[in-house]
């Protein structure tokens, strides 16, 4: 009988922790272009399309059988999803947005507004940013100007760089751009407040964990998600089975 208790316990996916989660991606596909995510020395940064899909099929299984809905980035509800891309790989246009946009699951791109301008085109241009902003369920943040540590920077440097990274966007979007996620995940107190001055309200970091309302709008935690996740590991990272590894980030 105990035997059977556990195995009905194993087969009904239940939350083991509650809260906002926040999915923080890279990019798809890019390897097959031959380039590779900025510093992502461990190659688990950029997913296949067959490993993306399947990471999605297994997000949305969990969401299914627990009852959690996928909102935009940006609001933090109790058991709920977020989907959100850093850097601004062109595959956010060429890959991801087919499968999201015909899932109608919402997702956020965090682009570096200085690399959109640039002339590296594995990063969206800003056409390409504008018709990702138009596609249903879209939305777009800033990831820092220039992409530098802003723990790095002094602090002129520091509120240009945020500046420049919110004002640029917002001229090619035509909108106000309001959310930003921190390159790195470099955040300290000197970076949080010129966020703040800066005018932004809510901000993603790479610590692990899952989001409560009453979390810092402009702290919020996300889960780290790696081309090798099988299904398994998908649905352990979404139910909160490695929240543990929040102590580590
Ligand atoms: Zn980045």
């Amino acid at each position: 009988m105990a035997g059977l208790v556990g195995e009905v316990f194993r087969l009904v996916p239940r939350p083991q922790a509650h809260g906002h989660r926040i999915l923080m991606y890279h990019s798809v596909g890019l390897e097959q272009s031959g380039t590779t995510v900025d510093g992502d020395t461990l190659g688990i940064y950029s997913m296949t399309l067959a490993q993306f899909t399947q990471q999605i099929d297994a997000i949305q299984g969990v969401a299914r059988s627990t009852g959690m809905s996928f909102v935009p980035f940006g609001s933090v509800l109790r058991d709920t999803i977020s989907i959100t891309f850093d850097d601004g790989y062109t595959d956010a246009l060429t890959v991801i947005a087919p499968i999201l946009c015909a899932r109608q699951i919402p997702f956020h791109i965090f682009v570096s507004s200085a690399r959109m301008n640039g002339s590296d085109r594995k990063y969206l241009s800003p056409e390409q940013v504008v018709e990702l902003a138009n596609m249903p369920g879209v939305t777009i943040g800033a990831h820092g100007a220039t992409h530098r540590s802003l723990t790095s920077l002094s602090s002129p440097e520091l509120a240009a760089e945020l500046q420049a990274s919110k004002v640029d966007l917002e001229a090619v979007l035509q909108k106000t751009v309001n959310t930003m996620s921190y390159p790195f995940g470099h955040v300290d107190e000197s970076v949080h407040k010129a966020s703040h001055d800066a005018g932004f309200t809510f901000a993603a970091t790479s610590k692990w964990g899952f989001n409560e309302a009453s979390g810092d709008p402009l702290l919020q935690r996300r889960i780290d998600m790696w081309s090798g996740d099988n299904k398994r590991t998908v649905e352990n990272k979404i139910l909160g089975h490695w929240n543990w590894f929040g102590l580590l980030t």
